[in-house]
């Protein structure tokens, strides 16, 4: 299939149509798999994007972010096996989960394409993988996904969190997520289980705020 600006980034289908636009850029639908998305020859370059995250305030002795984190923490550790080691993937500026998750016996690697360059990742498997407020971000998500799943070990755990669009024209238009152009596409169910279906595992299962756990 040609690869074209308009073709969908996760199922690469080529029935899409604008869905909506605004100053910065205009959004896509897909009609097979319900993504919507910025054409990809709309999104901002890398360099921008790296300003745009420096200036992110995540850090370590934000008492809010540690709070945010711990959550999550909470909503993922019923699904975990005790000695199950994890990937943190795109973890932004600091390495905090990592280390709130060392707190609690797991050994969780920290990875961030700017912050984090940790080439090693690559050659380990993982017995679980987490996207926190990473997947709408990422330039080519299905092959992204898919590289990410070759080091995920036998009945790994992908969990993602990820704000679903609203399935609603009116409030999508209006919709505070979209407005920060690092975020490139946006997920409902159906585009999450079109992901689930295209990295061979089974229906995502909301397990907390925004978030996904896929099985394999
Ligand atoms: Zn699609």
């Amino acid at each position: 299939m040609k690869i074209n600006v308009s073709n969908c980034p996760l199922c690469l289908d080529h029935n899409t149509q604008e869905y909506s636009r605004d100053k910065l850029r205009s959004y896509l639908i897909c009609s097979n798999c319900e993504l919507i998305f910025v054409p990809r020859d709309q999104l901002i370059t890398q360099e921008q994007e790296k300003k745009r995250y420096d200036s992110h305030q995540n850090d370590k002795e934000n008492s809010n972010y540690q709070n945010y984190l711990k959550k999550i923490i909470n909503e993922i550790l019923p699904s975990l096996e005790k000695e199950d080691t994890g990937l943190d993937f795109g973890c932004g500026i600091t390495d905090l989960m990592g280390q709130l998750f060392k707190t609690k016996s797991f050994e969780v690697d920290s990875f961030d394409l700017y912050f984090f360059p940790e080439k090693n990742i690559w050659k380990k498997k993982y017995n679980f993988i987490i996207l926190s407020e990473v997947i709408e971000h990422l330039r080519n998500p299905l092959s992204e996904m898919q590289g990410l799943r070759q080091i995920l070990l036998a009945r790994g755990q992908f969990f993602i969190k990820t704000k679903l669009h609203p399935n609603q024209k009116d409030s999508f238009d209006n919709w505070f997520y979209k407005r920060d152009n690092t975020h490139v596409q946006f997920f409902n169910l159906a585009s999450l289980k079109k992901l689930a279906t295209q990295l061979n595992m089974n229906d995502p299962e909301m397990i907390g705020e925004d978030l996904y756990r896929f099985t394999s």
